[in-house]
């Protein structure tokens, strides 16, 4: 009988996406014998309407140009392409049902985020659908004993990776550029280009 097959989904607003991302997810691919990481940036995340982040179809392409070189990285538009506030939830189902059940699905995001799904939309749900890898970098304190019970009671399931390089984050790189610091060496220089080419993180209007 043919093997399950192990899909890794990399979750992220990545606005704009950098090294620390880019290594998480190789290491995710690597220390959880994933066949393939999809990379699924997010339509309009659902818990940041209250700041503006940059077109979907920007942090889609930045993600493309920042993936093309990895033959075991893809990325999907299926989260800008949805219309209304994206809940992962609907993705996890949709993915389902498109891969069947012979396919495990891996969410990959930041641990930050992680510690938050008993909030997410039918997060008692995701049992069952996939299991969460949590990317965190050194030193991250991983002893939130009311955050690991609510997860549990709800039967999901989390491992924890440490990843140095999410030393870089994406807010740091958006200050930088509104600030002309330089970027590079943060991410790749693609999409360092791509950033200079359409002003984005200029401020006001860019
Ligand atoms: P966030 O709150 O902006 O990020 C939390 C932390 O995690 C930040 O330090 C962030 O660093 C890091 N991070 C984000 N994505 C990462 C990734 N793929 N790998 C490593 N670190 C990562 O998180 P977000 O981007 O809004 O959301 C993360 C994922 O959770 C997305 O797929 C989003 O759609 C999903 N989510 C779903 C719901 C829901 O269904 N209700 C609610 C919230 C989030 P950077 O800023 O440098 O990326």
């Amino acid at each position: 009988m043919r093997k399950k097959s192990r899909l890794g989904i990399m979750g992220g607003t990545f606005d704009p996406i950098h090294f620390g991302h880019l290594v998480t997810a190789e290491e995710a691919l690597v220390q959880f014998n994933l066949d393939k990481v999809l990379f699924m940036p997010t339509g309009q995340p659902a818990r940041k309407t209250n700041r503006s982040v940059a077109p979907s179809e920007h942090r889609y392409l930045m993600t493309v140009v920042a993936t093309a070189s990895n033959p075991d990285f893809e990325v999907s538009r299926m989260e800008i392409d949805r219309p209304g506030l994206t809940y992962t939830i609907d993705t996890m189902r949709e993915l389902r049902d498109q891969f069947g059940p012979r396919t495990d699905l891996y969410f990959i995001t930041g641990a930050d985020a992680v510690w938050e799904i008993v909030s997410w939309k039918d997060a008692q749900d995701f049992q069952g659908l996939c299991k969460f890898i949590a990317a965190t970098r050194p030193g991250y304190d991983l002893h939130e004993p009311l955050a690991v019970e609510q997860i549990e009671s709800k039967g999901l399931h989390v491992d924890y990776i440490e990843v140095p390089a999410l030393a870089i984050s994406s807010t740091g790189i958006r200050q930088r550029v509104l600030g002309r610091r330089p970027v590079r060496y943060l991410l790749p220089e693609s999409v360092a280009a791509y950033i200079e080419k359409y002003g984005l993180y200029r401020g006001e209007g860019s």
